[in-house]
């Protein structure tokens, strides 16, 4: 695997690789990685001839400078997982490289609704923050294909928004949510669970499939199920829920009927970690 610091030594060799007709597969990611980054770089592989993952804590899209300083940094077990995963190329960008002083950001897009709902209302900043840095990234590496996870749902919706108003070339790859065994989706942040909180995480996807479950029900109501599936997590006092909602899949727009393709979503905090999880259903 290759290391590079500088986009000026990345672009060096990507360069070369396009002229030798290579195809790139781009995964990235703010590391402390899980087998759900590895996932996308498996796929990644098998799709392209190149592939490269970024690793860049990215500090524009905390909202909250606690959850910035708490995020967990584990860089030689990272090298050591994609190096394992076969990765071609590592891109490990300082803050300074990517924010060089005096930079700022012209005319950043306009994502409406889509970056204004659920985990825009309740981080603030999260999402400009993150299409900033993505927008920089894709013009950094200029993948033929970028993967992405359903995990983050609705960031892989914006990212999506993104490529089409900024008229990239890069095709999009949104993939399923790896999971541990007993369900809960993998996260960089669950290392930060204590043993109680850990536990009560389950909850989150278990509701979430029981949600899915009801939505069959050809009886069963929208609100009502998500009412009731509200209702399950903050019965729990280990749990601040901060939404639990059904929302259009493609616009996050509030359904209006069971016919639409519809996704789950929940964001909450448990033992003070904030995870969030979804489910299409
Ligand atoms: P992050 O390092 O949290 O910024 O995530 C980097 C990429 O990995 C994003 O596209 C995430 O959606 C994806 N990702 C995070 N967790 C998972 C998971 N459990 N399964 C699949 N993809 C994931």
């Amino acid at each position: 695997m290759l290391l590079f610091k500088t986009a000026q030594q990345l672009d060096f060799e990507l360069k070369r690789l396009r002229k030798g007709g290579a195809t790139i597969g781009f995964v990235p990611t703010m590391g402390a990685l899980h087998q759900g980054h590895i996932s996308l770089l498996k796929t990644a592989k098998k799709r392209s001839k190149i592939t490269v993952c970024s690793i860049f804590i990215n500090p524009t899209q905390f909202n909250d400078p606690a959850d910035f300083e708490k995020y967990p940094v584990t860089i030689s077990h990272d090298m050591k997982m994609l190096i394992d995963a076969g990765c071609d190329i590592l891109f490990l960008p300082s803050v300074k490289e990517m924010y060089p002083k005096g930079f700022v950001q012209t005319n950043p897009p306009d994502f409406g609704f889509l970056a204004q709902t659920l985990e825009g209302e309740h981080r603030p900043g999260h999402f400009a923050g993150m299409a900033q840095v993505v927008e920089k990234l894709l013009r950094m590496v200029k993948p033929t294909h970028l993967y992405m996870g359903l995990k983050d749902y609705q960031q892989q919706l914006i990212v999506g928004e993104l490529i089409r108003k900024r008229r990239f070339k890069t095709k999009l790859i949104a993939l399923p949510t790896m999971r541990e065994k007993d369900g809960l989706a993998m996260s960089s942040r669950n290392g930060r669970l204590d043993a109680d909180a850990r536990k009560t995480a389950v909850q989150l996807s278990e509701t979430l499939n029981w949600l899915k479950k009801q939505i069959k029900n050809p009886k069963s109501q929208i609100p009502n199920i998500e009412a009731e599936a509200q209702q399950r997590l903050q019965a729990n006092p280990a749990i601040q829920l901060e939404y639990l909602q059904i929302r259009n899949a493609q616009t996050l727009a509030l359904p209006k009927t069971k016919k639409e393709k519809l996704v789950a979503l929940v964001a909450a905090k448990i033992g003070g970690v904030r995870l969030i999880d979804n489910v299409l259903v």
